[in-house]
């Protein structure tokens, strides 16, 4: 594993510490001890670092904090908080409603699975499981959010691991690989119980969050002020820069076949779902095939059309696009029907769009892309 360039590091990183500068304070707490000190104000949390909490705020809390900024977090969750103050309130509320509230923090999912599970809790009583188990039960609550409504909001014994722990235990341990396995996460979480399961151990769990976001940053960790700097493994050995490794992706070539199927009322086949990629979006037809395959009609494009109907088939040329790992090449081939759209029932996950709207309608450049090329085509022709 090569090193991170040094540039992505401070220079008190990158210094091995001295040995004044090295703390003799038990780890845990110097981390409480600069956890009173410097804990952020938030409204999710109480000026009580030790007092227990409302595990429904800090399921909310932790769930809007997903991907998402302390910062944006912030005015969200007081608004939210506001409208839904119990899970009782939220049970009631319609989805459209909850949608507005969630607007703007992305990943509608997290707010449909939030109502989900708020019924749920509201149905069998309005109080929150109490072990790990029975909340990792409940849709959208996974591991992290599991163990953060257990040790932040009900002080148990639980461990979290989140991107921010992941990050200071592999430079605190000098870990030299990522969670991407079951092995490797089981390693991480072995680390984050050791962390939990201690008196104190919520305080510990927060304090390792706000470590992760304000001092053992990715870029220009600030070591020098850190209170685990007297223990950090990479911070002694001055290699900080080499933790945690960088993830590597793995690109995969593919290519495929994108399918433009004009109705002859001039509508264009729209998938919504049942695609190699895009899943959960309105998408251009298409499938994996071999390169120069676009002589006439593929055989994997009859499952989109009869081949009686086929008025004519013309090759608009080929696009690059990378989708996850994927590094991809797509031939488009523009199929044009002698039957109107109404000719054929379609299955619910297609829909015709009109061509005169295709390209405000597909919202992902890689169906953009596509129509694209039919446009070259005709401009050529
Ligand atoms: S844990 Fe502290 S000392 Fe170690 S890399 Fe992070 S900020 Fe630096």
């Amino acid at each position: 594993m090569p090193p991170r360039h040094s540039s992505s590091t401070s220079a008190s990183s990158r210094r091995k510490p001295t040995a004044s500068k090295v703390s003799k304070v038990a780890p845990e707490e110097a981390l409480r001890t600069w956890f009173r000190k410097n804990a952020t104000g938030l409204p999710w949390r109480n000026a009580d670092l030790d007092s227990k909490r409302d595990p429904y705020a800090v399921w909310i809390s932790e769930t809007m904090l997903q991907q998402t900024q302390v910062s944006t977090v912030r005015d969200y969750f007081v608004r939210w908080m506001k409208r839904f103050p119990t899970v009782e309130k939220l049970a009631k509320a319609d989805e459209a409603e909850v949608f507005r509230y969630w607007q703007g923090l992305g990943y509608y999912s997290r707010a449909k699975n939030i109502l989900k599970t708020a019924k749920l809790i509201a149905e069998a009583g309005g109080k929150f499981p109490e072990t790990r188990k029975e909340l990792e039960a409940l849709p959208g609550i996974g591991a992290y959010t599991a163990g953060a409504i257990l040790s932040l909001a009900l002080h148990k014994r639980e461990a979290i691991l989140d991107g921010n722990l992941v990050r200071i235990f592999s430079r605190l341990y000098e870990i030299s690989f990522l969670p991407t396995g079951k092995k490797e996460s089981e390693a991480y979480w072995n680390y984050a119980r050791t962390w939990a399961d201690a008196p104190k151990g919520y305080m510990h769990n927060e304090a390792l969050m706000e470590l992760g976001r304000t001092t053992c940053k990715p870029r220009n960790p600030l070591c020098a002020s850190c209170p685990l700097a007297g223990t950090c493994r990479s911070y002694r050995n001055g290699r900080v820069a080499e933790f945690p490794p960088t993830r590597r992706r793995l690109q995969k070539d593919w290519h495929g076949t994108v399918l433009i199927i004009e109705s002859a009322d001039g509508k264009i086949l729209a998938a919504n779902g049942g695609q190699a990629f895009l899943e959960g979006q309105l998408s251009l037809p298409h499938f994996e095939s071999a390169r120069m395959s676009t002589a006439g009609l593929p055989a994997k494009a009859e499952a989109y059309v009869n081949a009686d109907d086929v008025e004519s088939i013309t090759e608009c040329g080929s696009f690059r696009h990378n989708i996850t790992v994927h590094k991809m090449e797509c031939d488009v081939l523009h199929v044009r029907l002698n039957k109107s759209s109404m000719s054929r029932t379609l299955p619910s996950t297609y829909s015709w769009v009109p061509k005169a709207k295709a390209s405000e309608t597909f919202a992902n450049s890689f169906s953009l892309k596509a129509l694209e090329c039919l446009a070259d085509r005709a401009d050529k022709a």
